[in-house]
């Protein structure tokens, strides 16, 4: 790890391999394990900067692929770089734009050069390389930028996924060779499906690499959550315990207690934002449709024991009118709301490792159920 980044590993869990840490980075620290809201076109949806700081978020979020289609990195840089431009001063992470160029876009052509797409904005050709995802990344800004990646959908054969893993990791190499800042650190990314021998060489065959963060990627996308809990529970551990741990693209509460309780310590996700703008509050591991007619003489706060702008100043009643009248200002309330809930539960649980008493607050969390699909909305 450079000078600029440190993980401080400040206590373990005595029951799990849940762990409480303090990861430094140019930008500030992040308090571990916490949520990490996502602002994917460098801006968190309908929240500002300031309201996303009083979730008490630390590190934040945005998608490369979506930043080069629009505005471009040229732009960004122009702007004094990513933290700048959107007025952001605390630590930022920036994916490879893999997920994306796998999951969204049209027409794509892989080889072992990298990936061709065409843009959906003006159908331009684009070519995506390790080189030229690091190239973006290190001109976009982050704190932590990601390895490029080739994230194999769900479901997809064992040799679909051998080859996508075995691509990724010399893909990871390229990308090592091509990063060019000290003040970014360059986290990798295990592959390997749900195959558990599969990403335990790929954890392995990382870890040797003496990589500054590592990532756990190529999850939540479609397979069942008792798939992704397998797959964490089994490739978290593998990974350097004296580096930072992020699992990609999760999740709900339950499946971040586990994973959290697997040893992984950053999330990120859309639920928050996303759900908000469906009228969904999150509370206390429940979702509430603010539509319900249940809401609409309800005159007191959505969780009288969260400390959010939304709940000290309005009522439920309130945020149903808003919704209800599809007012911006319900999401603006919904997503300051929902990420301050996730958030808090990581913080909970984070006090919960330094107590010593995770394992036994947290139980009913940590078995898995059936209930806590939530993907619904489509992730
Ligand atoms: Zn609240």
């Amino acid at each position: 790890m450079t000078a600029q980044f440190s993980f401080q590993r400040l206590a373990n869990c005595s029951q799990t391999k849940a762990r409480v840490g303090i990861f430094s980075t140019p930008h500030g620290i992040v308090e571990t394990p916490r949520f990490m809201p996502v602002g994917t076109l460098a801006n968190v949806k309908t929240i500002t900067p300031s309201q996303l700081e009083e979730t008490g978020a630390q590190m934040v979020l945005c998608n490369t692929y979506h930043l080069h289609l629009q505005p471009g990195e040229a732009i960004v840089a122009g702007g004094g770089g990513l933290h700048k431009f959107m007025g952001w001063k605390g630590p930022i992470l920036t994916d490879s734009g893999g997920f994306q160029v796998f999951s969204l876009s049209e027409m794509r052509k892989i080889s072992e050069e990298g990936v061709t797409f065409r843009s959906p904005h003006d159908g331009q050709i684009i070519n995506l390389t390790p080189e030229r995802s690091i190239e973006i990344q290190n001109t976009l800004g982050a704190d932590v930028i990601m390895a490029f990646d080739e994230c194999p959908p769900y479901p997809a054969t064992r040799q679909e996924v051998e080859a996508a893993t075995q691509r990724t990791y010399r893909w990871l190499k390229r990308c090592i060779s091509a990063h060019q800042r000290q003040d970014q650190a360059l986290f990798g990314i295990v592959q390997g499906g749900v195959y558990l021998d599969l990403r335990s060489q790929a954890a392995l065959a990382l870890a040797e690499l003496d990589l500054p963060g590592y990532a756990i990627g190529g999850v939540s996308v479609g397979e069942p959550p008792e798939l992704i809990s397998h797959v964490v529970k089994a490739t978290a551990p593998l990974l350097p315990p004296e580096k930072p741990r992020y699992l990609m693209g999760v999740g709900t509460y339950r499946e971040i207690a586990i994973a959290i309780a697997s040893g992984v310590d950053l999330f990120d996700c859309v639920i928050p934002t996303r759900w908000a703008r469906h009228g969904t509050a999150m509370v206390q591991g429940e979702r509430w449709n603010l539509k319900n007619a249940k809401f609409r003489e309800d005159f007191t706060p959505i969780d009288n024991t969260c400390p959010c702008y939304a709940c000290r100043n309005f009522s439920r009643a309130y945020i149903s009118h808003l919704v209800r009248a599809q007012e911006i200002l319900a999401y603006t309330l919904l997503s300051i709301h929902n990420i301050t809930e996730l958030i808090r539960f990581t913080q909970k649980i984070r006090e919960a490792i330094l107590n010593d008493t995770f394992a036994i607050d947290f139980a009913s969390w940590l078995e898995q159920g059936a209930e806590d699909l939530g993907l619904e909305n489509g992730d």
